[in-house]
């Protein structure tokens, strides 16, 4: 389990690019991922999705939007933040 890592910007608590600034845009990016998707076939032939499942096998990484520098340790405190 990685330390979570809490910004200490103004206000406090929002996540600021250390190296261009930018504290707006951000990017999630999961490695390895398995979507699953349930299908069914109707009778004229054609799917409906049921329900899909994703598996992450990899890393999950945050980076800046605009610059894309890694912003990992930020990763914890920015899932608390998701609203
Ligand atoms: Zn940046």
């Amino acid at each position: 389990m990685k330390k979570v890592k809490i910004p200490t910007g103004e206000p406090a608590g929002r996540i600021t690019c250390q190296a261009c600034g930018n504290s707006t845009d951000f990017v999630e990016v999961a490695e390895n991922v398995l979507v699953t998707t349930h299908y069914v076939q109707n009778a004229d032939g054609s799917f409906t999705p049921q329900e899909n499942e994703t598996e992450i096998h990899g890393e999950v990484r945050l980076l800046c939007g605009k610059c894309g520098t890694d912003l990992t340790p930020f990763h914890g405190h920015f899932l608390e933040m998701i609203f």
